[in-house]
C-alpha cells in the first residue's frame, strides 16, 4: 500500500512549531511522504492526502490567505499544529510589523479563513501527539480525534477560560495537569486549585487540553454544535 502524503507548512510565527516537528521526523517519514519547505520548495497546486500548517495567518496578507486557501482545497484532512495556528496564541494580540491602523488584530488562528479539520495547541505543541493524531485518524477512531476536531472550533483557548469553565464553575478536581503542562508558570497551586497569574499567561491552551475536566467539556461541546448543525441542515432553517 502506498503511503499518503502529508504537507507541512509554516505561515510564519516563531519557528518554534516547524523545530518542533523535526524531532519526530524519522516517524512521519516511516508513515508518510512527506513534504516540507525544510526539505526543498513544495508544489500547493498538488493533492495531499494530510496539511499540517504551523504559524498564524496574517489576515492582511492576501498572498498568505490565498495559500491557505489553496492548501484548504488540495488537502483531505487539515491539521492546525501548535497555538497560533489552532487558537491565535499570544500573537492574536499582535498588530504584525505594519504601520498602525484601526486593524490591530491582523493575526488569526487559521479556522478564521479556512475550515480546519483537527487543532493541537502548545507553545510548541509535544510532537508525539501529531504522530498519534496521525495513527487515531488512519484507524478512525481515538481519543485524540475527539479531542482536537473539538479544539478545532474553538478560535481562542486560554488560562483564563480554564478559570472560568472550570475552577470558578467548581469542577476542577486538583490534579495539577494543567499547572504541569503551563510553559511559563502562568498557574500555581493554592490550596489545591489552580490560580492564574494572568501576566505571565501567552495563551497557548495547552492547559485546556490537559485539563480531564475542561477537555470532556470541549468534546461534549463539540458533539453538540455537530448534533446543532446538522439538526438545522435536516429542517432548513
Ligand atoms: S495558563 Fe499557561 S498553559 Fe494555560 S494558556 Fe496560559 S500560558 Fe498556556
Ligand atoms: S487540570 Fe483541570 S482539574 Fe486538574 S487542577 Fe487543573 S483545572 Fe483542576
Amino acid at each position: 500500500m502506498s503511503k499518503p502524503a502529508i504537507l507541512i507548512y509554516d505561515l510564519g510565527g516563531c519557528e518554534g512549531c516547524p523545530l518542533s516537528i523535526m524531532r519526530v521526523y524519522p516517524q512521519l517519514i516511516n508513515i508518510a511522504n512527506v513534504y516540507t519547505k525544510c526539505l526543498g520548495k513544495v508544489d500547493l497546486d498538488r493533492e495531499y492526502d494530510y496539511a499540517v500548517v504551523t504559524g498564524p495567518i496574517c489576515i492582511n496578507s492576501p498572498e498568505h490567505v490565498e495559500e491557505l486557501k489553496k492548501i484548504r482545497k488540495n488537502s483531505r484532512v487539515l491539521i492546525a499544529y501548535g497555538s497560533c495556528a489552532s487558537v491565535g496564541g499570544i500573537i492574536l494580540y499582535a498588530r504584525g510589523g505594519q504601520e498602525p491602523r484601526p486593524e490591530h488584530r491582523v493575526y488569526a488562528p487559521i479556522s478564521r479563513v479556512v475550515r480546519v479539520d483537527y487543532a493541537i495547541p502548545g507553545c510548541p505543541p509535544a510532537p508525539q501527539m501529531l504522530i498519534s493524531l496521525l495513527n487515531c485518524i488512519r484507524r478512525g477512531k481515538g481519543y485524540f480525534l475527539d479531542l482536537f476536531r473539538a479544539v478545532a472550533l474553538n478560535p481562542k483557548l486560554s488560562g483564563f477560560d480554564l478559570m472560568d469553565e472550570v475552577v470558578l464553575n467548581g469542577l476542577c478536581v486538583g490534579c495539577g495537569a494543567c499547572v504541569l503542562s503551563c510553559p511559563t508558570n502562568a498557574l500555581q497551586m493554592i490550596d489545591n486549585r489552580p490560580d492564574l497569574i494572568p501576566e505571565k499567561c501567552i495563551r497557548c491552551g495547552t492547559c485546556t487540553v490537559r485539563c480531564p475536566r475542561f477537555s470532556q467539556i470541549l468534546i461534549q461541546r463539540s458533539r453538540l454544535l455537530q448534533k446543532a448543525s446538522s439538526l438545522s441542515r435536516i429542517s432548513g432553517v
